[in-house]
Parts: C-alpha cells; structure tokens; sequence
C-alpha cells in the first residue's frame, strides 16, 4: 500500500484537502474510549488504488520557527511518503518557505503533485503559471473548500504511485512491536532476533527507507517491522508523540501481530491505551507484553494483580493474551514465538460453515433473544465472510433488533467453540432478503 504525504506551509489548505480526499470513507469499527481521533492519518482510495494518507501539517514541533516547522514536516513527508503532495497557496504566490520546501523535495526525488490550492473562481486562474518557478512540476488549480481539481490531483498522485514491491514470503509471518518511549520496544526486539537465530536478510524498503528485518526460527519465517524508535535515534522529531504514533500505525498496518509492550514497572498510563486501540482497531492479531518484570518487586499474587489491571485498562483487547517479560534478562522470550504463531493462526482461521451454525443454534438456545428496539432477532443464520481478523454476517428478521449485549454473548460463544485467542473477530448484522 503507498503512502501519500501532504506538505506545506501553514494555512494553505492542508487539512481541507486531506478531508476532501478521504471524506467518509474512514470508518470507525467500534468507539474505544483513549484513541485520538486527530485526523492526521487515513486509508484512502482513488480508481481501485488504496493508499494512505498523512497531513504532515498535524505533527507540530513545540516552539519552532517557522523554518523548523515545515523543515521537519518536509522531512517527515520524504521519509514516509511514496508520493508528496505539495500545497500552496495560489492568491498570495510564491513565498520563501514555499521554495525552501520545493528545494527540499527535488533534492529527494520523491515523485511530487504541486496542488496551487484557493483557485475558486477564474478570477485566480493564470496565478498558476507563476508556479512552475518552484521547479517540481506542473501546477495543479484546486479548491479545497469547493472541491474543484480534487480528482486531478488524485490522477496524478495514482499515476506517479510505483507498483508495491511488497512480494510476501509464503508462510511468513509479521509482527511489530510497539508502545510508549523507553519501555523495551528495541531491546525486546534485539532479545528475539538473539544471535542464534539466522538473520536471512535486512530488507531495506525500495522506496521508503524502513528496514524490517526478516529471521527464521525453528523453521518458521518471521518479519519484524521496524517502528518508531528502534532505529536513527537521535532524530529531532523522533520524539514527537504524533510521529511515533504515526510510526506505529504504520508498522500495525503492515503487520499480522502486534506486540503492544507496556513498562511492568510504571503500569498502564494514558498512552499506552492510545497504542492498544489502534492496533484492536487494524483488526490485527494482538499480544500483550508487560516488560522490565525483573524491575518489579513481586510477592505470589502480583502477576495476577499486573492481569487485572490489564483487563481492566484494556477492555477491549479481552482476548489478548499477556506475556510478562524481561528484554534485559532474556526472560520469558523465547514465550513469544509459539504465542505469535498462534495468534497468527487465529487472525486467519476460517471454520467450516456447518460448524458454524451449529454453533449458533446452540447459542440461541442456551440464550434465546428477548424483544429489542420494538422487535425479537431472529437469526436464520450465520457466515464467516473473511480473515485478517474473522467476520462473520449475520442474516437475520432485522438488524436493528441485535442487542449489543447478544453481540457480545454470541462473540464469547464463538470463541469458546473456535478459539480465537489473541484476535479480534467481527460480527456483523444483516437483513434476510
Ligand atoms: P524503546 O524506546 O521502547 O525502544 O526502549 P529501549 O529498548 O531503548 O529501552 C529503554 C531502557 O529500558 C533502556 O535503558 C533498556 O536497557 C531498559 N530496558 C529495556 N527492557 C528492560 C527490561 O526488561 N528490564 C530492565 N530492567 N530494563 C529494561
């Protein structure tokens, strides 16, 4: 999937294209409590191209110039992107931070779309030749406010999109690894890929210059992809929270497990719930991981107090499991590989239609629907439609007649009979025709 970055300077129009270019299509799942909903990054798609979207505009640098500010979203958006679309303004022409950031990106050889935003009436429309002095190409006219020129830009963005290099090894398996600064996200990382284990390659992206890291262990292929952090420390806007989310977010899209690793020692904080929904919410599989344990003064009941807390803090993520772990000591590692595999399973189990419906015939038995908004649920039956994570449709009398909380019981007893530990599964409702 490519990624498409938007740059420019302040007011010229960022946001309003990025939510031209998205517009509904960013669907929410569920509504869990602690995701920030700052709309900086979105799955798009233009002429069958999916592709994600990031508003550079959204990272800010606290107490930075100007200059600072655009220099760092420029290089985030060289860094990130497959593709960068570069606003201006077109009623006040060129400005010095306009050229600065034009130098900036020809010196990348990033394919550039130069949208010259503000062009609502004719009146504005020959501005646009100005800005072919910036030198990355030809100038695009577009409104953002009245979505005039929205769909050349996308044009062009697709037709400069390279075609994903992403040729995936059969039966390899991909995880990340994720969390808040400083709680062992690369010590951990370093701690699986132990020495034993065979390093095949350090894959170094075609376009982009990530480097995920693929391994083999007991037989099985893994690749870790690299997030936020774990490589390049020292970068100025390394630290800047929305980056490292957006960092992650990215890892999480590309990955089949994720790894959310929480500090044992501190405990779940705020942050920590913000990394755990995003990665619920990819539909991904999920473990959870409580490193620095060895930090943790422990008497018999401890663990358990630790799980509580985790299932209290992490409602949602119910059917992760938790791993407690020490990167420093090498403990419990080597616990990790086997559960990853499993949750991989999981994420893309399919069971057979028969089973299935039985399953469900039981459930309602046990448990018959009681009346709902103004009308009793009648379930004829059920289908799993996809994997990466499980759905499942439910045809039924009327939608609207599902109680959330017969959602919920219907979710459990699916897991009871299919074990999908470690994934989230989807249960959708629909009308028999
Ligand atoms: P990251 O920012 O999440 O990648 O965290 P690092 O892996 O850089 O670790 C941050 C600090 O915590 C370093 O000083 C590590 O040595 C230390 N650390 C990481 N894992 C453990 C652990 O399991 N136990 C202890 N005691 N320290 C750890």
């Amino acid at each position: 999937q490519g990624v498409v970055a938007i740059v420019g300077r302040a007011n010229v129009g960022k946001s309003t294209i990025f939510n031209r270019i998205v517009g509904e299509r960013v669907s929410i799942v569920e509504d869990i409590p602690g995701v920030t909903r700052d709309r900086i990054y979105a799955n798009a798609s233009w002429l069958t191209r999916d592709f994600r979207l990031i508003d550079t505009g959204g990272i800010e640098l606290e107490d930075a110039s100007f200059t600072e500010q655009i220099k760092m979203q420029a290089e985030i958006a060289i860094e990130e992107a497959d593709v960068i679309l570069f606003v201006v303004n077109g009623r006040e022409g060129i400005t010095r931070e306009d050229a600065f950031v034009a130098r900036m990106l020809q010196k990348s050889k990033k394919p550039i779309v130069l949208a010259v935003n503000k062009i609502d009436d004719q009146v504005y429309k020959d501005n646009i030749y100005d800005f072919y002095n910036l030198g990355v190409g030809d100038p695009i006219a577009v409104s953002g406010s009245h979505g005039i020129g929205i769909g050349d830009i996308l044009d062009q963005i697709i037709h400069l999109m390279p075609e994903s290099e992403d040729h995936r090894e059969e039966d390899e398996i991909r995880f990340s690894i994720i969390g808040r600064p400083n709680v062992g996200k690369s010590s951990l990382t370093n701690a699986l890929l132990g020495e034993e284990r065979v390093i095949v390659s350090d894959i170094e992206g075609t376009t982009r210059d990530a480097i995920d890291t693929a391994f083999e262990k007991d037989g099985q292929k893994y690749r870790v992809i690299d997030t936020a952090g774990m490589r390049k420390k020292g970068k100025v806007y390394e630290n800047i929270e929305k980056y490292s989310i957006l960092r992650a977010l990215s890892a999480v899209e590309k990955s089949d497990v994720v790894l959310v690793v929480i500090d044992g020692e501190r405990g779940v904080v705020e942050q920590d719930k913000h990394v755990a929904g995003n990665a619920h919410e990819a539909g991904r599989g999920v473990i959870l991981v409580v490193n620095k344990w060895d930090l943790v003064q422990k008497d018999g009941k401890t663990m358990q107090k630790m799980e509580k807390e985790l299932r209290e803090q992490f409602k949602y993520l119910d059917y992760a499991p938790i791993v407690f772990t020490s990167a420093k000591e090498k403990k419990r590692i080597d616990l990790l590989f086997p559960l990853i595999q499993e949750v991989y399973a999981n994420n893309r189990k399919r069971v057979t239609t028969s089973v299935l419906n039985d399953v469900l015939i039981d459930a309602q038995a046990m448990n018959p629907t009681t009346t709902f908004n103004g009308g009793r649920l009648k379930i004829y039956y059920v289908n799993q439609v996809s994997v990466c994570p499980p759905t499942f449709v439910l045809f039924t009398n009327d939608p609207m007649y599902l109680h959330f909380s017969y959602k919920r019981y219907l979710e459990n007893r699916l897991r009871e009979a299919f074990g999908f530990e470690g994934t989230p599964i989807h249960i959708i409702a629909r009308k028999r025709d």
